[in-house]
């Protein structure tokens, strides 16, 4: 459902993508790990055209994203998104988050959306909070509310940044059982993560990232369990 070939991406004359390829099958999840500064978030950013490549092509469901004439509010559509700070809006209930785009983008009656969204919460496990605001939910809860938002779409794929790392350890068991669950329901997944655990349980494939490469990939045994790279090593020491 994800091909990226031969991607590269500059900022000014630092080059943060160095030639990444990457095939993200559909219902696969990927787990993106390597360190800070190695060019993940980027990696996923030109995914959905938050960032535009330097050179290179991204195909996502079949669509090039990365052809000129693309129209891209149609493929980011498609594509739901979830990052480190949960991005909610302050000023809406969770219900309402969730109506919002679907309202907006997708042109649904009010109806349609409020039946979509409180399936989605139910989902995530948070039927009872659909009149809550933001500042009235945990951080647990909020990343919640945010991948039932992004639920709402539709989307094809769901796009994964750290979505755990701001959260107290507590809290971060049940994100983290949530998109372990739609990963059982078979949704393609591309998620950055240091969550060694997930990754190992979860993922279909493991890629490491180091400097704007994919250092090495494969199964989670191969690259969490028996890395053949130094810089692996390296790096798994630090985060295991
Ligand atoms: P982290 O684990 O800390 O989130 P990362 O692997 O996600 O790191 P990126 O955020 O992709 O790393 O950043 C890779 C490099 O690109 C860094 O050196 C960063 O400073 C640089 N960079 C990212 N976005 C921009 C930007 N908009 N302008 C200039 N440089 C940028
Ligand atoms: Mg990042």
């Amino acid at each position: 459902a994800i091909e990226v070939r031969e991607l590269r991406k500059s900022f000014g004359d630092l080059e943060v993508l160095k030639g990444i390829d990457l095939t993200v099958g559909r219902g696969d999840v990927v787990c993106v790990i390597g360190p800070s500064g190695s060019g993940k978030s980027t990696l996923l950013r030109c995914v959905n055209l938050l960032e535009e490549p330097t050179s290179g092509t991204v195909t996502v469901a079949g669509t090039e994203v990365t052809d000129p004439d693309v129209d891209i509010d149609r493929v980011r559509r498609r594509i739901g998104m979830v990052f480190q700070s949960f991005n909610l809006f302050p000023h809406l209930t969770a219900l309402e988050n969730l109506t919002i785009a679907q309202r907006r983008v997708l042109r649904r009656g009010k109806e349609e959306a409020e039946r979509i969204a409180r399936a989605n919460l139910a989902r995530v496990g948070l039927v009872d909070k659909e009149q809550s605001y933001p500042a009235q939910l945990s951080g647990g809860q909020q990343q919640r509310v945010a991948i039932a938002r992004a639920l709402s779409m539709d989307p094809e794929l769901m796009l994964f940044d750290e979505p755990t790392s701001a959260l107290d350890p507590e809290l971060v068991g049940d994100v983290l059982a949530v998109m372990r669950s739609l990963a059982q329901e078979g949704m393609t997944m591309l998620v950055v993560t240091h969550e060694m655990s997930f990754a190992r349980e979860v993922a279909d494939r493991v890629v490491f990232m180091d400097d704007g490469v994919i250092v090495e990939e494969g199964t989670p045994e191969r690259v969490v369990g028996d890395p053949q790279h130094e810089r692996t090593r390296t790096f798994l020491a630090r985060v295991l």
